[in-house]
């Protein structure tokens, strides 16, 4: 399995300035190629960076306009231009809405796409050499989605959009990786939001490899990027990436790591 990010921003700061780029993640295994979260940017970032023809489906964990917003443009790409019968799987608000949040894959392109289906507490799912298993985190909408994504070589969680509590971490306890959308610094925790000083505490008890850090909010841009990596590789055993626009996980490191 193969990741790849079109974008590592988040929140509405950074999603309107574009400081980071906010396309999602490619998620690319042997038999397909899915598309997560796939805010503004998303569809033009495929096709920048990548192959778009090879994605066949899309995850949405929640209905923030960071996650969702390209979701449909990317539906009518998988399914009208590459005639793919596509699938997507996103959390009960973004395909019906639930509360003040409003559904964000209209009717008409749920019904474009060969299969529709819920992410939500506890529900497994497969398409081609892919298993996702989801759980419900604490968020802005009440019904955000963390999963895993697996095939027979590795397991990749997503510790999505929350607030850090104890009884999310032991479900990627068999990971070898975990993506960790982590909005803010360290000190500079915010309610239903992930910061860095709390992935020791996610990680503590599990015996993962790689922690890869995105999902990156304004405040922590502002902070020395370096210096917040460090500290965090000192804390864990594991390696510490954190993502930059355009990485691909495993494989190149970008360039720009090595200069200056
Ligand atoms: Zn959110």
């Amino acid at each position: 399995m193969k990741l790849h990010f079109l974008g590592t921003g988040g929140g509405r700061y950074v999603t309107g300035t574009q400081r980071r780029k906010t396309g999602g993640i490619l998620v690319k295994t042997d038999e397909t190629q899915v598309h997560v979260d796939p805010g503004p940017g998303a569809l033009v970032h495929c096709h920048e960076m990548d192959e778009p023809e090879e994605t066949e489906a899309v995850i949405v964990s929640h209905g923030h306009l960071d996650h969702v917003n390209d979701a449909n443009a990317l539906i009518e790409m998988i399914t009208e231009v590459n005639e793919k019968e596509g699938a997507v799987f996103a959390n009960e608000s973004v395909l019906r809405g639930y509360g003040d949040i409003e559904k964000c894959i209209t009717d008409y392109h749920q019904n474009q796409i060969g299969r529709v289906e819920t992410l939500e507490e506890g529900s497994e799912h497969e398409f081609k050499d892919l298993a996702i298993r989801s759980q419900q985190m604490f968020h802005g909408d009440p019904k955000t989605q963390g999963f895993i994504l697996e095939t027979e070589e590795k397991s990749v969680g997503f510790w999505t959009d929350t607030e850090y509590s104890e009884e999310l971490t032991a479900f990627y306890q068999d990971c070898d990786i975990v993506v960790v959308y982590c909005g803010r610094p360290r000190n500079e925790s915010v309610p239903s939001h992930t910061s860095l000083d709390e992935i020791p505490d996610i990680v503590e008890d599990l015996d993962i490899n790689t922690v890869i850090v995105t999902h990156f909010g304004y405040k922590f841009l502002d902070t020395d990027l370096d210096e917040q990596k460090e500290w965090l590789d000192e804390e864990i055993g594991a390696k510490v990436v954190f993502a930059e626009d355009g990485m691909e996980f495993p494989g190149d490191a970008k360039l720009s790591r090595f200069a200056s």
